[in-house]
């Protein structure tokens, strides 16, 4: 029997739907429905919902949609937790008792990582906020700890992170990444499948756009 207890909303906040963000979703989308949970993204420009990432999301479990989560659920608001950067109470294993639906914006981030709090367009519309500790996250990876903090009752103090973890782009150029990721068993961050790939490809047109 499919556990649905939990909802995890992503209510895009950008214009478009960019490579970063399809893949991010998709990574959302299949780990959500590997642990049985529904995935909504939300506020999804019409425009964008026929287009083939979404199609594709819908394809690996996700539910798109071009209303707003205030909308939708406007009648279990007091069950909403929007993960905030900004909270002032930290998310914890007794909140699963507490909500039913994990709230995220769907913003790629920013850095320096408090240059830009776009999570407030969310916050201003007075969700029960709570916070993932100190270091800004990727929405894949806020959405991976909160479903490791709730359905698996681990404190985010337990999990394993790394921090700005460097990646290699070939022989000589890395990149730091300005966020916090969890750690897999060797230490390596948990990323999107193909999102090494994407931030090659966009080294290489960034430092190509340079020559020119
Ligand atoms: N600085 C960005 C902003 O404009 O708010 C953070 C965006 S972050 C890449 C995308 C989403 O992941 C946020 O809207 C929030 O829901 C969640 N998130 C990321 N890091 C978090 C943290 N440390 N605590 C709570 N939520 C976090």
């Amino acid at each position: 029997m499919p556990n649905l207890t939990y909802t995890f909303v992503v209510e895009h906040l950008d214009p478009e739907v960019g490579p970063w963000s399809a893949l991010e979703y998709k990574t959302i989308a299949k780990e959500s429905k590997q642990q049985n949970c529904r995935f909504i993204l939300s506020s999804v420009p019409p425009s964008l919902l026929e287009t083939q990432d979404l199609k594709h999301l819908q394809s690996v479990g996700a539910e798109a949609r071009s209303d707003s989560v205030e909308a939708y659920f406007a009648s279990k608001k007091e069950k909403i937790c929007l993960l905030d950067p900004a909270a002032e109470q930290e998310l914890d294993p007794s909140d699963a008792a507490v909500f039913d639906v994990f709230l995220f914006g769907g913003i790629l981030g920013d850095d320096p990582p408090r240059a830009l709090d776009r999570t407030s367009e969310l916050r201003k519309k007075g969700f029960t906020g709570r916070r993932l500790g100190p270091k800004q996250m990727t929405t894949d990876t806020a959405v991976r700890v909160t479903r490791i903090v709730i359905l698996d009752q681990i404190p985010l103090a337990k999990i394993p992170y790394t921090d700005f973890p460097e990646l290699k782009l070939d022989e000589h150029e890395s990149t730091e990444m300005p966020f916090r990721y969890v750690a897999d068993q060797s230490g390596k961050p948990i990323m999107p499948e193909g999102m090494i790939e994407l931030i090659k490809a966009d080294a290489d047109k960034a430092f190509d756009d340079l020559e020119l």
